[in-house]
């Protein structure tokens, strides 16, 4: 009951050993892809699992999801360090005048540390969650 485009096997055996298979495009262009590997390494009733849980991910329209919530985040991440680089006292502290200077990157690069260190549980969690309910679909 999940509506997919096509089911593609993909020749993965020539860069990699890793078994694996992803849902990709949005609306009428989704699809499923299987690596080769996963095709010939796994059980048949392993392969049903494995692209049970795709099709997961395609019902709950989880690439449509990840895309808009990748490029939003990025626009927030794009505005916060506009804002964060714009803070004076902030500035201040690491002795620039403007983000732009090369000086400020060691700014730059503690405050991609602390983001990332902040965002990344975050990141697993709702990555988690999203895995979880491909797994029970
Ligand atoms: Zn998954």
């Amino acid at each position: 009951g999940v509506p997919v485009r096509d089911v593609l096997v993909a020749d993965a055996s020539r860069r990699t050993k890793a078994v694996n298979a992803y849902v990709s495009g949005l609306g009428p262009t989704r699809r499923v892809v299987v690596y080769d590997t996963l095709l010939r390494e796994a059980t048949p009733a392993e392969v049903t699992s494995v692209v049970a849980h795709e099709l997961g991910h395609a019902k709950d329209r989880d690439v449509w999801v990840g895309t808009l919530t990748g490029a939003l985040g990025a626009a927030a991440a794009v505005v916060a360090l506009y804002l964060i680089g714009s803070w004076a006292p902030l500035l201040r502290l690491a002795g620039v005048d403007s983000v732009a200077e090369p000086r400020a990157v060691p700014l730059l690069i503690a405050l991609v540390t602390v983001v990332g260190l902040v965002a990344a549980p975050v990141q697993a969690l709702v990555s988690r969650r999203v895995e979880a309910r491909a797994d029970a679909h």
